[in-house]
């Protein structure tokens, strides 16, 4: 690895104060920061898409590992400390700037697979997150998401039926992908510390259910759970056909959206679709 100078020396050489409108909470511990880049397995020589790298502390640990890296960051007084690193990395660093919610991955990493690994700005965590696990298009051309959330967020990614955290974002990262929390950060970790804990979360795609639309099952975890206290038959009635579909499959009307499973979900909308 090539000698750098430390993190924290970068951020005061470039006056990189955290702008909290960027939601910017920074990591400078490398032991923690390559326990985060080991957590899909080893990345020698693998093609990886960072979010929001900021100084650039997930992206060395990213480079230590071997990967050959695509960060895409908006906040421009970080690209003077991050073309350094680029200088250090010629052939396998690329800063793009620019909002990830703008540009298109797949474009941009040249229709090859990719990791995904992002310290998540947490304003815009969430929408990422959907989008790449949305679309009828399933393999999806990443091949895993390592993601950092605000502790509540993650659980409910990875939150099983019967529990308050269960609803749309479980059976979203659940119904074609295998999604597991794979470590909890203290807020203490972050520069300046955010108000909440913190945790990875990684997501795996697995096989996607044959006759299904994603579109159809968005649709009906939206209306399921946008009333969640109230009876399938009634927070459903919006859906059409769903009554019917569910009375098809034997699903009780009188239940609750939060005690079906992921595949009964799966279920009804295979019957819509
Ligand atoms: N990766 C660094 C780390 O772990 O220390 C910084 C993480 S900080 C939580 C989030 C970073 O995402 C910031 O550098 C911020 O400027 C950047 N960011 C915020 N919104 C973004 C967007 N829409 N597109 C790209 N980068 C964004």
């Amino acid at each position: 690895m090539v000698d750098l100078p430390p993190l924290r020396e970068v951020i005061a050489r470039h006056g990189l104060s955290a702008s909290k409108a960027l939601g910017q909470n920074f990591l400078f511990d490398e032991q923690l920061l390559d326990r985060i880049a080991a957590v899909p397995g080893s990345l020698e020589r693998k093609r990886v898409l960072e979010i929001g790298p900021g100084p650039g502390g997930l992206t060395r640990a990213l480079l230590r590992a071997g990967a050959e890296v695509t960060a895409i960051e908006m906040d421009r007084r970080c690209l003077p400390a991050l073309s350094e690193l680029t200088i250090a990395f010629p052939d396998r660093l690329r800063v793009i700037e620019g909002d990830a919610l703008r540009l298109h991955h797949n474009e941009l990493m040249g229709g090859e697979p990719f990791a995904i690994l992002s310290n998540l700005p947490y304003n815009v965590g969430t929408a990422l997150f959907t989008r790449w696990m949305g679309g009828e298009t399933w393999p999806p051309q990443w091949t895993s998401l390592t993601l950092m959330f605000q502790q509540e967020v993650a659980q409910r990614i990875v939150a099983k039926p019967g529990t308050s955290a269960y609803g749309r974002l479980a059976v979203l990262a659940q119904w074609r992908a295998h999604a597991k929390l794979a470590m909890k950060v203290h807020r203490s970790a972050f520069t300046p510390p955010p108000k909440v804990m913190s945790a990875i979360v990684h997501v795996e795609p697995g096989a996607m259910p044959e006759g299904v639309s994603a579109r159809v099952l968005e649709r009906v975890t939206e209306a399921a759970f946008g009333q969640r206290r109230k009876m399938l038959r009634q927070s459903l009635k919006s859906v059409p056909g769903a009554i019917n579909a569910l009375e098809a499959i034997g699903i009780d009307t009188q239940r609750r959206a939060e005690t079906l499973e992921v595949c009964d979900f799966v279920a009804i909308a295979h019957t819509l679709s």
